[in-house]
C-alpha cells in the first residue's frame, strides 16, 4: 500500500474530529485528550493494598469493590472520570458501539503490558436477555471481543456455550441505594459447573464497577462450582460515586 502523502493526511484530518475536543484528528480521540485520561499503571490487588497506585485517594482504599472483593485481582483502565464519563454512557445508552473498541484498545495498550500472567478465557459479565433485547448488544461483550482479538485469548460465547448466565432480571443498580444494591444482586447468575471446572484462571470483563456487587455475586457463584479457580477482573473504570 502506498504511503499517504502529507496532503492526503491533512485532508483526512479536516474531515475527522476528536469526539471529545472536536479538534481535527484521524483518531477517534486525539493524542492530547488521550494523555489527559489519567490511565492507571498498577493493578488493584485485594490482598496487597500496598501495590495500589500512589495517586489513588483514601476513597479507593476503603472502596466497597476492594474491601469486599471476592475476586483475586482487579485491573482498571482509569478512575471513572472524564473522558470515561462521556465514553462509557455513550457506549451503553446511545449506541456508540465503536467506543468499546477504543476502550479495549486503550486497555491493551496501557494495562495489559503490566500484567504478568494471563487468563485462559475472557468472560464478559452477561446481561439479562430482556436488557440485551432492549439495548441490542452487551457493552461488556463488545469490549471483551476486542480484547480477545488483540490478546488471542478465547471469549466465552454468552449465547451458545455460556460458562455463566444471568438468570434473573434486576433493576438498574443506579436506581438503588447501597443495601438494595447488594440484595438486588444476590443469586443473579448461574454457572455451567462442568465447563468452568476445566479452567485455572479466568477473567471477568465489565465496563464500569461501582460497589462491585454484580461482580462479587458472579464470583461467589463461580467459586461455589470451582473453588480452585483464579478470578481476575478487568473493568474499564472504577467509580467512587455511590
Ligand atoms: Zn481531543
Amino acid at each position: 500500500m502506498p504511503t499517504p502523502s502529507p496532503l492526503t493526511t491533512e485532508l483526512k484530518a479536516m474531515w475527522h474530529q476528536c469526539v471529545l475536543c472536536q479538534e481535527p484528528t484521524i483518531l477517534t480521540v486525539c493524542e492530547l485528550c488521550e494523555s489527559d485520561a489519567g490511565f492507571m499503571h498498577h493493578s488493584l490487588l485485594q490482598h496487597n493494598l500496598c501495590a495500589v497506585n500512589d495517586t489513588l485517594t483514601e476513597d479507593f482504599l476503603d472502596h466497597d469493590a476492594i474491601v469486599n472483593a471476592k475476586f483475586d485481582e482487579l485491573w482498571i483502565l482509569a478512575v471513572y472520570q472524564y473522558p470515561l464519563t462521556y465514553l462509557i454512557p455513550a457506549l451503553k445508552f446511545h449506541g456508540q458501539r465503536h467506543f468499546a473498541t477504543l476502550l479495549a484498545q486503550w486497555f491493551v495498550l496501557y494495562r495489559v503490558r503490566y500484567m504478568k500472567d494471563f487468563p485462559q478465557i475472557i468472560i464478559p459479565v452477561p446481561l439479562h436477555w430482556r436488557r440485551f433485547i432492549q439495548r441490542g448488544y452487551n457493552q461488556a461483550e463488545l469490549i471483551a471481543q476486542t480484547l480477545s482479538q488483540h490478546l488471542h485469548i478465547p471469549i466465552d460465547e454468552t449465547d451458545r456455550t455460556a460458562l455463566v448466565k444471568r438468570r434473573r432480571y434486576t433493576k438498574p443498580q443506579s436506581e438503588l441505594n447501597q443495601e438494595q444494591r447488594s440484595q438486588n444482586m444476590q443469586h443473579v447468575f448461574s454457572v455451567n459447573s462442568a465447563a468452568i471446572a476445566q479452567y485455572q484462571h479466568i477473567v471477568l470483563v465489565d465496563d464500569v464497577m461501582t460497589t462491585g456487587a454484580t461482580i462479587n455475586d458472579l464470583c461467589r457463584e463461580i467459586y461455589a462450582h470451582a473453588p480452585h479457580i483464579k478470578i481476575s477482573v478487568w473493568c474499564m473504570a472504577l467509580s467512587t460515586v455511590d
